[in-house]
């Protein structure tokens, strides 16, 4: 039997970074930034009216008040969009939209509230100094500038600057494609009829959001029956679209697993020291990583936090770490097997002086998918340890929310 860490660093070295791709704006949401973006050319790209209002020259309205405003005739208007080039002469104003290019000429913008709102000519009520309202070119971003560095994460804000800066396509480090396929005999449909001994497949649903969970696209192939050659088939055929691929069930000790049938020889078997989750296999199929989980619904879940999701992260340049680790301070003793580390299903609560406080969330049966739908966190209890008493502190990881 190996430990977890073990296993974790077999697969750690062995997974691949994925390389960088060029990708559309929309298609490389949630990827990494794998090349350093700059503005070609200053934002704003040009002098621009704040306002809606008037285009003036400063000195015109210096005296304006509501007891003696300044009448100036309107010479035209310009709005965003317009890419004619406008000017006007002391003595005269443009009726200007807000984003439009300020005129030659104009020094300041008189918002149309302290106006009457005239056409032709219009009354103003209040000065402006010179500036007033304007939106400097390069105020926001300076040509040149680098606006996005490397590694960073591409969501909304950052998929709004790029298309700010004119970028249509980008280099990143793609989130990787992860094809979680089921196995087992037993496994029909959500939404069909089982007959008696079968039941409703949940692990491919539950990794397929684990992977999401974990910066990866997940994509739910379905669930395979036990049989060998079927297996090796399905996996040949989804090499194609994943950069890795999931398995569930048919990888213990039983007569018919599938699974290790179907890849021995090109993966490894193994038992960890941890509970649950103690089957295990990994390798690589034509370069691309295969895990193989165990088909207890809860062993497949928290092997995917221990194992998979650390080697999605390392695929894309990340540190390899578990999700939310922390320390909860006990509320009941946990009993927990000498030399394997036991991942615990809990409920985190805020315990007396504020702290965090964990309870163990029901029952822990690796079939047992009742906590673990209750559960926000995994408790961690190291291999040495066979009682933890209640008022200790613990390691715990919280689950994604
Ligand atoms: P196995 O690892 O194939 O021996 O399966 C162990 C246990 O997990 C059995 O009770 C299976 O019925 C159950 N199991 C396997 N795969 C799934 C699945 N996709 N969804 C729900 N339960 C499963
Ligand atoms: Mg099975």
């Amino acid at each position: 039997m190996r430990t977890v860490d073990e296993h974790l660093a077999e697969i750690l070295g062995a997974v691949p970074l994925l390389a960088p791709i060029d990708l559309a704006l929309l298609e490389a949401e949630g990827a990494l930034l794998a090349e350093p973006v700059s503005a070609p050319i200053p934002l704003p790209p040009f002098d621009n009216s704040a306002m809606d209002g008037y285009a003036v020259v400063s000195t015109d309205v210096a005296s304006a008040s509501e007891d003696s405003p300044v009448t100036l005739p309107v010479v035209g208007d310009v709005a965003a969009g317009d890419t004619g080039v406008s000017a006007i002469r002391p003595g005269l104003c443009l009726r200007i939209m807000t984003g439009a290019p300020m005129p030659a000429g104009a020094d300041a913008v008189i918002p149309v509230e302290w106006t009457d709102g005239g056409t032709v000519s219009v009354r103003i009520t209040r000065p402006a100094p010179p500036g007033h309202y304007i939106r400097r070119a390069g105020e926001d971003v300076q040509a040149g500038q680098v606006v996005l560095e490397p590694g960073v994460r591409l969501r909304a804000p950052q998929l709004g600057m790029l298309a700010a800066v004119g970028r249509a396509r980008v280099s990143v480090r793609p989130r990787p494609r992860v094809v979680v396929l089921s196995t087992g005999d037993e496994l029909r449909e959500p939404g069909s009829e089982p007959a008696f001994g079968q039941i409703w497949d949940s692990n491919s649903f539950m990794l397929t959001g684990a992977v999401n969970e974990s910066e990866g696209v997940g994509i739910r192939a379905g669930a395979l029956t036990d049989a060998p050659e079927k297996v090796r088939e399905a996996l040949e055929d989804q090499l194609i679209r994943a950069d890795a691929i999931i398995t569930t069930g048919g990888v213990s000790m039983g007569a018919r697993d599938a699974v290790k049938e179907a890849l021995t020889g090109t993966l490894t078997f193994t038992k960890v020291a941890m509970r649950p989750g103690k089957p295990q296999g990994f390798g690589l199929l034509h370069g691309i990583p295969i895990f193989t989980l165990p088909g207890n619904p809860v062993s497949a879940y928290v092997s995917f936090q221990v194992f998979v999701r650390p080697a999605l992260l390392a695929m894309q340049g990340l540190p390899p770490e578990p999700p939310g680790a922390g320390t909860a301070v006990l509320t009941e003793e946990v009993r927990s097997p000498a030399g394997l580390r036991h991942y615990l299903r809990g409920r985190l609560s805020s315990g007396e002086d504020g702290d965090l406080a964990v309870t163990p969330a029901g029952a822990q049966g690796s079939h047992q998918m009742g906590a673990l739908a209750a559960a926000d966190a995994l408790i961690v209890v190291p291999e040495e340890r066979d009682i933890v008493p209640a008022g200790e502190r613990v390691e715990i990881w919280r689950l994604p929310r």
